[in-house]
């Protein structure tokens, strides 16, 4: 190693390490605290390139999603009934673990019924009359007949799905790391891997190099330089926050244009985030930042829609990276004995991000191959 570590510091963080994972978000948190449960006596190491998250996990909008009518009719189109089930699967079962591991209150997750806007009423009616089976699709996995109903709302005629609800991403990212942090799980920071040597077991990172027995890979959005045989690419999302603007309360998390677009209420103000299908192109990237293009046409919305005739600020915004494919599924993959890829979560790491730490931690650990090929690309 590069690093000036003293013997301490090297005994500590990086002699006989049983498990190494590659990326702090939900993904490398949840299979850290899996492990733990599962083999309380293994010494784990979570390294991350920056001091601070700068994955998507801390960046985006807090919303307990599990599936929108528009997507889950496109999802039904495009991968039929078996994959769209499987994903609504996971994104519940994740759900329902990240608030069975984290009180409520400790993330202000809330009960809060997601709803997809739409403008025109022609738009509305095709997805109106699906509204039957999707509830029929459903209705097994979240244990409800009627999950999905219309209404004329705020916006326009939405469609809500009464079981989602919202929190706040970092306040949920905090506790997970306490969880980690009290079950014994090692942090270290400032650590960016180049490059995985699969025949030497090591990692090469801006320290130099650093052996490990297990290895997993959960960079999400920044995979491709480590994993460039999977099918993963970037996708940027722009965000921002207003000032608090009075009277203002939404009860419901909205989607508008496909998910596209969606915004929510948080402490009286108003956050809206999405728009990355005006520009496709250029959103297929890991750099961060905001464009004037994208910005303006959610201030557009917001002036015409969510805040008419009312004057607010713009007190952040931000960008953050999805890891997106061809495929939604995420990939949970066995690329050597000794190593696990946990990768591309799409717009839905809040809701799967806890369920994929539990098929990881048990796929790292277990000699049997057949548990990863239900979530490979
Ligand atoms: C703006 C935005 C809004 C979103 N809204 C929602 C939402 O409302 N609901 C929802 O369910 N999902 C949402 N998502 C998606 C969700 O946030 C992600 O799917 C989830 O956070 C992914 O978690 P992760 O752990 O896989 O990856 P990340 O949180 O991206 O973590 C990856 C980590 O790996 C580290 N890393 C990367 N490369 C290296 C390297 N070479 N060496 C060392 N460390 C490395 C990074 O620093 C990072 O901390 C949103 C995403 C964005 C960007």
């Amino acid at each position: 190693m590069k690093a000036n570590l003293s013997w301490w510091e090297f005994d500590h963080y990086l002699s006989k390490v049983d498990y190494t994972i590659v990326g702090g978000g939900i993904v490398g948190l949840s299979t850290a605290i899996e492990l733990k449960e599962m083999f309380p006596d293994t010494k784990i190491l979570i390294v991350d390139k920056k001091t601070l998250p700068i994955g998507a996990s801390t960046k985006n909008a807090g919303f307990a999603c599990f599936g929108s009518i528009s997507e889950i009719v496109d999802d039904l189109d495009k991968y039929g009934e078996e994959v769209c089930r499987k994903l609504i699967k996971l994104r519940w079962e994740g759900l329902s673990i990240l608030k069975s591991r984290i009180p409520h209150v400790k993330m202000r997750y809330r009960d809060q019924p997601g709803a997809e806007v739409f403008i025109s009423k022609g738009e509305a009616e095709a997805f109106v009359e699906k509204i039957g089976v999707v509830n029929d699709l459903v209705a097994d996995i979240v244990h409800a007949d009627q999950c999905f109903n219309v209404e004329n709302g705020k916006f326009g005629v939405q469609i809500n799905n009464s079981l989602e609800g919202s929190l706040n991403p970092q306040m949920m990212m905090k506790e997970l790391e306490l969880i980690a942090r009290n079950a014994g799980v090692l942090f270290l920071n400032g650590v960016d891997v180049f490059k995985i040597d699969r025949v030497n077991k090591t990692l090469e990172t801006n320290l130099g190099k650093m052996c490990f027995q297990n290895l997993i890979v959960c960079t999400n959005g920044f995979s491709r330089k480590l994993l460039p045989h999977i099918d993963i690419h970037p996708a940027r999302n722009q965000v921002f926050i207003t000032n608090r603007v009075e009277n203002f309360n939404l009860e419901h998390c909205y989607h508008m244009n496909k998910g596209f677009v969606y915004f929510r209420e948080y402490n009286g103000r108003l956050l809206i985030g999405g728009g990355r299908d005006l520009d496709l192109v250029g959103e297929t990237t890991s750099m961060f930042g905001t464009t004037e293009r994208i910005i303006n046409y959610l201030k557009d919305i917001v002036s015409n829609h969510i805040l008419q005739g009312v004057d607010y600020e713009i007190t952040q915004q931000w960008s953050g990276i999805l890891g997106v494919g061809k495929s939604k599924m995420p990939v949970v993959k066995k690329i050597e004995d000794d190593i696990v890829v946990a990768i591309r979560m799409g717009g839905m790491g809040v809701a799967v991000g806890s369920i994929i730490g539990k098929i990881t931690a048990a796929e790292i650990s277990s000699s049997d191959n057949s548990a990863h090929q239900l979530y490979v690309s």
